[in-house]
């Protein structure tokens, strides 16, 4: 039972019922146009005679003395076959049309009655018109006047018979229309072998495409190399399911930090309680193990915090608080309290900040956007090197540079490195730790405010971010533009 609507509704079907009808369409209007000419053809023929027995019928009928006579050789049986041609649908009347000559077959269809008679003989022109006998036979007459020797007016009517082209245009139309009987079914039968070889590889991709499940979403399905459609959406599929891969492998890998991140603090005030319960004597000893904890629990609270505040405001659910804000002022702040982290992990920190750059902009998101910039690269500048921030205006923009003489980026990782979770693994950075959330911030507060980020780094050399951000009022990017990032590596 559900096979029948299947079947129906699929696309194998449908493509040999437009195929069947489009085809079976053109055969009838073929069918009919080839009619149609066979039967100007066939009548011009008889038209053709006609107009040749009436010539004839000229030269060979004499009225003379209100009596008609053929005035032909007797003894020749060309001429007698020429009258004999020449009688077979015929009629002479006088004006008043009293019959002088007429035929069988033109009694068949009926003398012309007086009234007739007198229209046709007022003509300038003989008239050709087509009238049928009793039994449907059509015949092609021409009518007209014929004088006699007096110049007295008769008429005079000759005709043949359309017989023949009527039963061969019916027999090819008989002969066609019963062929198409045939064609049509077996047609429908080549189209549905047709359509189902056309239809054979989407099969082969929609079964290709099922065994891909989302553990082994590295699976392609096989290009056939003949760069068809099918082929392009093949590879549209592929590169799909390519990124498709790397967002779950992206999940996963966030999974594993997020867990990871969780675990120390949470195995750490694990340990402090444990060592609590089990050893502290004096309410120092208890006070000591709960203030590490708390630190603790304080340092799980910020990384869930962080991711929160990330997903709110990548879904849009944070509003820009936007001010006249003076950015350099807030740089200057934020350098001041990474002096500390900086001077413990031996790097000089220093800042080049021009007075007055004041742009419209959000104070909490601008002091995150330091700060995370920062951190990192404090986090990622090994002893002995430097970190320096730059603001000035250029221009409609407020400029901000966060220079350091760190590890450095490799070109490979660059384009990945504002994507959420992403993190550089390598010897230098395995150790280092951090969420791989700070510079989706980062981009998500440069795009919010219109601005525009670019990165530069060399491996073991260094950083440098540079940041524009729109110093008017509705001015930059539209906020739901996409960041771009210009990596040079
Ligand atoms: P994380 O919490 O790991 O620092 P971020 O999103 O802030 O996450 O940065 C993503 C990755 O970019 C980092 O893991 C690090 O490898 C790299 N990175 C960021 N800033 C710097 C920098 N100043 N110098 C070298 N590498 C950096």
């Amino acid at each position: 039972m559900r096979l029948f609507p299947n079947l129906v509704r699929g696309l194998r079907f449908r493509l040999t019922v437009s195929y069947l009808l489009l085809f079976s369409a053109l055969l009838i209007v073929i069918g009919l146009y080839f009619r149609h000419s066979l039967q100007v053809q066939t009548e011009g023929d008889v038209r053709a005679v006609l107009e040749e027995v009436w010539g004839e019928a000229k030269g060979y009928l004499r009225i003379e003395n209100y009596r008609p006579h053929w005035i032909a050789d007797q003894t020749d049986p060309e001429d007698a076959h020429i009258v004999e041609r020449l009688r077979y649908v015929i009629l002479l009347t006088d004006s008043s049309g009293n019959v002088l000559i007429d035929s069988p077959a033109y009694e068949s269809i009926g003398i012309d009655s007086p009234e007739e008679i007198r229209r046709i003989m007022a003509l300038k022109e003989p008239e050709v018109h087509v009238r049928s006998d009793a039994a449907g036979t059509p015949y092609i007459i021409k009518a007209g006047v014929m004088p006699d020797d007096r110049g007295q007016k008769y008429f005079f009517a000759i005709g043949r018979s359309l017989a023949d082209s009527v039963r061969t245009v019916k027999t090819f139309t008989r002969d066609y229309f019963l062929s198409l009987l045939a064609i049509i079914p077996l047609t429908g039968l080549l189209g549905w072998v047709l359509a189902g070889r056309a239809i054979q590889p989407v099969n082969e991709v929609a079964q290709a495409a099922q065994k891909i499940t989302g553990s082994n979403l590295s699976l392609q399905i096989p290009l056939r190399g003949s760069g068809d459609e099918l082929d392009h959406l093949i590879g549209s599929f592929n590169r799909m399911t390519t990124r498709l891969e790397d967002s779950f492998e992206q999940i996963r890998r966030f999974s594993t930090d997020v867990s990871h991140e969780l675990r120390t603090p949470l195995t750490a005030i694990r340990g402090q309680l444990e060592v609590a319960l089990f050893t502290a004597q004096t309410p120092e000893q208890y006070r000591d193990a709960m203030v590490n904890a708390l630190e603790d629990v304080e340092q799980l609270s910020s990384i869930v915090r962080a991711l929160l505040l990330l997903s709110q405001a990548e879904s849009g659910q944070v509003v820009l608080q936007k001010t006249m804000l003076d950015i350099g002022a807030v740089a200057e702040d934020v350098v001041d309290q990474f002096q500390i982290p900086a001077e413990e992990k031996k790097v000089r920190l220093t800042a080049r900040i021009e007075p007055g750059v004041a742009i419209p902009a959000d104070r909490i998101q601008i002091e995150r956007l330091f700060s995370n910039l920062l951190s990192n690269a404090v986090k990622y500048t090994p002893a002995g090197g430097t970190v320096h921030v730059r603001v000035s205006r250029e221009e409609d923009w407020a400029r901000i540079e966060i220079e350091d003489t760190g590890v450095g980026i490799a070109a490979e990782n660059l384009p990945h490195i504002f994507d959420r979770f992403y993190r550089v693994r390598n010897p230098e950075t395995n150790l280092i730790q951090g969420l791989g959330l700070g510079l989706s911030f980062v981009a998500w507060i440069v795009k919010a405010h219109g601005g525009q980020i670019d990165v530069a780094s060399t491996v073991g050399a260094g950083t440098r971010f540079m940041i524009r951000l729109p110093a008017e009022v509705g001015a930059g990017l539209p906020v739901n533009e996409r960041h771009e990032v210009q990596s040079t590596g």
